[in-house]
């Protein structure tokens, strides 16, 4: 529909009454700026947290589709309160849970993924002049059950909200002024970044930037939703993300992004046969274990086992050494070592594409640090190095100076590096 924004508020920009009561407004100025307006809550401050902590008070193993109609209730409650808002405010709102909204999933709950968004009673809505607030992070299956979109989900569910009813605009309202060249709390020169194609803003999704979850950066991208990250706070632009064509800014190197909430196992006597990859890979997925880098050393010479390491989120680390239990009888593996002490950083940027050396300068800043590599990953616009978790600060700082992402930082932002330090 022409003229439709959908906003998004982050939990810590509805945490307490009067962040609720901000975000209505905020609402309530694009409507009276002439807009029709979607917005999508995520649950206030913490509750997320808490909702789990209480499930696994009550049960060592909560069944997921309870969890999923636990964990849905937490969004429902900030629509219900910005709808008063609104209301009160002289508006017509109304709020309405993800099944109501039409976000139709699949069946895996508390990880499940969109497969249809009818919008029918968003567009009738809006029709008749009302703001439509739909929880996010929420949507019915295709069985009739309440699922939850995974954490972070909020995101994809403005996304796609965006894509179905056309709107101009997916604005992600967030307790950060946009998407930084690094990290503020580590790098406090760090740079807003105006701009940042796709491409990029996947990597750094998957690399650790909490800005955005992946999904929603990948369903935006094949949508064609345009996605604006801003503050809650202010009125200052974000960051927009764009296709590459469109990027204004070029530079060889984006950002530095890191996580270390990383994990990396090791499984050593592995035999060396065809399959043995297969079934080991298979039973993580299986579990629902997202897996990231694989690095697999041929053993030389006549051995015949292989060692087989991967990173995942520590998030992940139950279920994934629950999963391997059978596996490592079945290939009869020598061991599984767990190491819960690493930390990934990521160096991204569309402009490596066609430059060499970077990778080099890389190591050599590192080297320099007297940080010690363990495993390195790379994409065509990404280079990451896994390292021991306490280095990273120390990393993420040395290579954000290297490769000069500051500059210009300053002058142009005003404020946020002067504040942080
Ligand atoms: N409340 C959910 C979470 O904390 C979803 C979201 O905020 O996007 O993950
Ligand atoms: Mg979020």
């Amino acid at each position: 529909m022409p003229n439709t924004v959908v906003m998004k508020f982050g939990g810590t920009s509805v945490a307490d009454a009067q962040r609720i009561k901000r975000a209505a407004q905020r609402i309530v100025a694009q409507r009276e700026a002439g807009k029709r307006v979607v917005a999508v809550l995520s649950a206030r401050g913490h509750t997320t947290d808490e909702l789990i902590n209480a499930a696994y008070e009550v049960s060592a193993h909560p069944d997921p589709r309870e969890m999923d109609m636990l964990l849905s209730t937490g969004e429902r409650q900030s629509c219900a309160l910005c709808a008063m808002v609104i209301n009160d405010l002289g508006h017509k709102a109304i709020s309405l849970t993800g099944s109501q909204a039409g976000i139709v999933t699949d069946t895996s709950h508390t990880r499940a993924r969109i497969v249809d968004v009818k919008a029918d009673r968003i567009r009738e809505a809006l029709a008749e002049d009302k703001v439509v607030l739909v929880a996010g992070f929420q949507g019915v299956s295709t069985t009739k059950d309440v699922t939850t979109l995974g954490r972070g989900g909020s995101d994809t569910t403005a996304v796609a909200l965006a894509a179905a009813v056309k709107a101009e605009v997916c604005e992600i309202y967030t307790d950060v002024s946009g998407v930084y060249s690094a990290d503020p709390r580590i790098v406090p020169e760090a740079r807003k970044l105006h701009t940042v194609s796709f491409e990029e803003m996947l990597e750094m999704a998957s690399s650790g930037a909490k800005v955005l979850q992946l999904r929603s950066v990948e369903y935006a991208r094949t949508h064609g939703v345009s996605l604006h990250c801003r503050s809650s706070f202010g009125d200052a632009p974000g960051t927009v993300v764009v296709d590459e064509e469109q990027t204004v800014e070029n530079p060889l190197i984006t950002s530095v992004v890191h996580s270390v909430d990383e994990a990396l196992i090791t499984l050593t006597g592995v035999p060396d046969r065809p399959g043995a990859a297969a079934s080991i890979f298979t039973a993580l997925a299986e579990a629902g274990v997202n897996v990231d880098t694989i690095v697999q050393n041929e053993p030389k010479g006549d051995g015949v086992v292989a060692e087989v390491s991967f990173t995942l989120s520590t998030d992940d680390l139950a279920a994934a050494e629950a999963a391997l239990g059978p596996i490592r009888a079945d290939l009869e593996l020598a061991g599984v070592e767990v190491d819960p002490d690493v930390g990934k950083v990521s160096i991204i940027g569309a402009g490596m594409r066609s430059h060499p050396g970077v990778a080099a300068k890389v190591f050599q800043v590192l080297a320099e640090e007297e940080i010690n590599i363990e495993i390195i990953h790379t994409s065509p616009i990404k280079i990451t190095t896994l390292i021991r978790a306490d280095q990273v600060p120390e990393a993420v700082r040395a290579l954000h100076k290297a490769f000069n992402l500051s500059v210009e930082d300053v002058q142009a932002e005003g404020g946020f590096a002067e504040q942080s330090r």
